[in-house]
């Protein structure tokens, strides 16, 4: 990674002794885009070589699992950074709202991105999207259907698993519940869930799973990937058996649709190679990228065209709820406020309020 920067920031330095000399048209057409990334290399490598194989422009990833942000502000006019990939959409507006973004004006992206899964002044735009499910066991759970509501129903006392109320993945579930429902009842609905917990909440979603699995809980709240990345653990045969053990229910398929959340991606403010990261975005969004895509991490395309896998079709039919994503960022530092105030993670955060945030900062950081 180290040697990548290196490489990245020379080629800065290049293009910018050469631009005194030439025209940023000319260098536009230069053979590079450098892509700081969230995501695993492993996930995305698969597309940056079609994109190379198709137009020729290499790729320089540089990924990490925080701070990409401000190392891009610290950068500032010198930043090589072109093209910025994030998960959650809390964390593209964070990358937005930190000054190192572009608004982009592609007919290309437009068409390709549906309404909701990019920003309307073009500082964003999706690539992929995720379900917050309900795992529920394949034994003990009966039901075809659930809404997020019911999670606080008495019935499921001591029979729900969660990962920290705190997680960016709670965090922003919980915002669409103050957006819907308000804040009152979401403290009172979160005072419900917390009430049905079978034990502290720990652990990541597809701890979850393996805790339906040995019977601790009959459900839990986990987003849909992990379901393949369970199913197809060829390294870790007991992941599998945790994918087994589980089926997924789409909460409020039956009214306003489940919540979904993207990754996505942003043009940096200084991109160097703007040309080639626009071109870069552009694939990105394509049938073809999107199909790839769909098929590496078994996320739900954001282009329309294309479908989701086999697996992810499997589980049935998502309505997504419609509600702007921006709501999201909007209401996460109050629904982090109520996760807090009705003392939901169970004692974690009492006793050192601080080293907690900072803990759970660190999962949230651990996203695929
Ligand atoms: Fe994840």
């Amino acid at each position: 990674m180290k040697a990548l920067c290196t490489r990245a920031l020379a080629h800065v330095a290049v293009t910018a002794s050469a631009l005194v000399a030439a025209s940023g048209a000319v260098l536009a057409q230069s053979g590079e885009v450098n892509v700081y990334t969230y995501r695993e290399s492993k996930l995305i490598q698969p597309l940056f070589d079609a994109f190379t194989k198709d137009t020729g422009i290499k790729v320089n990833v540089i990924s990490a699992s925080s701070g990409l942000e401000q190392r891009i502000k610290t950068e500032g006019t010198n930043s090589p950074a072109d093209v910025l990939l994030t998960v959650d959409i809390a964390r593209i507006e964070e990358a937005v709202r930190a000054g190192i973004s572009q608004p982009i004006k592609s007919d290309v992206l437009d068409k390709a991105v549906a309404p909701q899964y990019r920003d309307p002044e073009g500082h964003w735009y999706g690539i992929s999207m995720r379900a917050r499910v309900v795992y529920a066991s394949k034994e003990r759970v009966k039901q075809d259907a659930i809404t997020y509501e019911e999670l606080a129903d008495p019935k499921w006392k001591g029979k729900l698993c969660i990962r920290s109320g705190q997680h960016v993945y709670n965090t922003s579930l919980i915002a669409t519940m103050i957006a819907h429902k308000g804040e009152a009842a979401t403290e009172a609905w979160l005072k419900g869930v917390k009430a049905n917990l079978a034990h502290k909440p720990a652990g990541g979603d597809r701890e979850q799973a393996r805790d339906i699995f040995s019977g601790k809980c009959d459900i839990a709240v986990g987003n849909t990937y992990y379901m393949a990345l369970m199913a197809k653990n060829e390294k870790n045969p007991e992941q599998r058996e945790w994918g087994a053990a589980i089926r997924p229910l789409f909460p409020n398929a039956g009214d306003r649709g489940t919540h979904v959340n993207i990754s996505g991606m942003a043009l940096a403010k200084h991109a160097p190679n703007k040309a080639n990261a626009l071109a870069l975005m552009e694939f990105l969004a394509s049938e073809e990228a999107q199909k790839i895509y769909a098929t590496a991490n078994n996320e739900y395309p954001v282009n329309p065209k294309v479908l989701a896998s086999e697996i992810v079709q499997g589980w049935g039919k998502l309505k997504p709820d419609p509600l702007p994503l921006e709501n999201i960022a909007k209401y996460r530092k109050k629904a982090s406020e109520l996760v807090d105030k009705v003392n939901f993670d169970a004692g974690h955060h009492c006793r050192h309020p601080r080293a907690h945030h900072l803990a759970v900062k660190r999962t949230q950081d651990l996203v695929f």
